[in-house]
């Protein structure tokens, strides 16, 4: 199977899973998986025709359109790698200001800078071109990443995750009479509570599993890497009531409350971005 692996707008932290695969790498590897496209690997400018298309990062440029569409054309199969190239992402963060306000604030002041030609906004690969697979995560975990190439290597659907973090989570769900909420450095974490319960902005309970919740595990906050999960995937703009209402719920805090301790709080780190924009052909297509 011949594989282009394409980078447009992003970190390029996705690849970087990737190649943190290991063995299970070389694995793929020797199998019928033969890479001929890839600036991160190959001096080669010409797009080729391939099987299959890896793809991360999302839609800022117009370069990035025009590669989008030309990967497209020259793919049997695309994957969207990333929640850049699924949703929008973290680098979608810059879409809360106009693309004015955004070159006044942040490039103006830099007069070497050259830039490439800017899109009003940052936009997941969905809204360009057909996906046949969407593999979110930021970046997604490289068991994730090897088991989807191995299923379509083999021509087999991959296993989709169709439910939230808490069910992979083995932290205590209890109802808790709270008074405030938290930052994650604020206090220490309790090791077997679930960390809302506690009065942490953990987003688990509207992000897609599959990632074996290594951040609550951790004792850290789900920042909800994997986007929504199949229940909420086509309401993306009910997100933020969404997560107040679960907040309430678990803390015992009003929602009035929760709202304002949401924007009072500079150490309450909450919000993982998704694109209002993403288009999803079907849910089916999400791993
Ligand atoms: S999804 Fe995350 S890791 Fe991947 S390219 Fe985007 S910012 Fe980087
Ligand atoms: S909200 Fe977070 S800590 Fe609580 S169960 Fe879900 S993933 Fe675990
Ligand atoms: S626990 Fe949340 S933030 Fe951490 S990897 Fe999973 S989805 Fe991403």
């Amino acid at each position: 199977m011949k594989v282009s692996i394409v980078s447009l707008t992003c970190c390029a932290g996705c690849v970087s899973s990737f190649l943190n695969a290991g063995d299970a790498l070389l694995d793929v590897l020797s199998e019928d998986f033969d890479i001929v496209y890839s600036p991160t690997f190959i001096d080669l400018k010409e797009v080729p025709e391939v099987d299959l298309a890896i793809v991360e990062g999302g839609i800022r440029t117009e370069e990035d359109e025009k590669l989008i569409k030309e990967v497209r054309a020259k793919s049997r199969i695309l994957v969207a790698l990333g929640i850049c190239a699924t949703h929008g992402g973290i680098t979608s963060l810059g879409n809360v200001l106009s693309l004015k306000t955004l070159l006044e604030k942040e490039y103006s002041q830099i007069a070497s800078t050259k830039l490439p030609e800017l899109k009003d906004m940052m936009y997941p690969i969905s809204n360009f071109v057909d996906v046949d697979y969407y593999l979110p995560g930021c970046p997604p975990m490289p068991f994730l990443i090897i088991h989807t190439l191995k299923s379509i290597v083999s021509g087999k659907p991959p296993i989709r995750h169709q439910s939230v973090v808490c069910t992979e989570c083995h932290r205590k769900i209890v109802p808790a009479k709270l008074d405030r909420l938290y930052g994650i450095y604020e206090k220490e974490a309790d090791h077997e509570l679930c960390m809302v319960s506690q009065g942490f902005v953990c987003l688990g309970s509207m992000t897609r599993e599959g990632c074996g919740a290594p951040c609550p595990r951790a004792g850290f906050i789900c920042f909800g890497c994997r986007g929504p999960p199949d229940s909420l995937l086509y309401r993306s703009r009910d997100m933020y009531a969404f997560l107040v209402k679960v907040m309430s719920a678990r803390t015992g805090i009003s929602e009035e409350t929760v709202k304002e301790e949401l924007y009072r709080n500079p150490f309450i780190f909450h919000t993982f971005v998704f694109s209002k924009l993403a288009r999803f052909q079907a849910r089916e297509r999400v791993i």
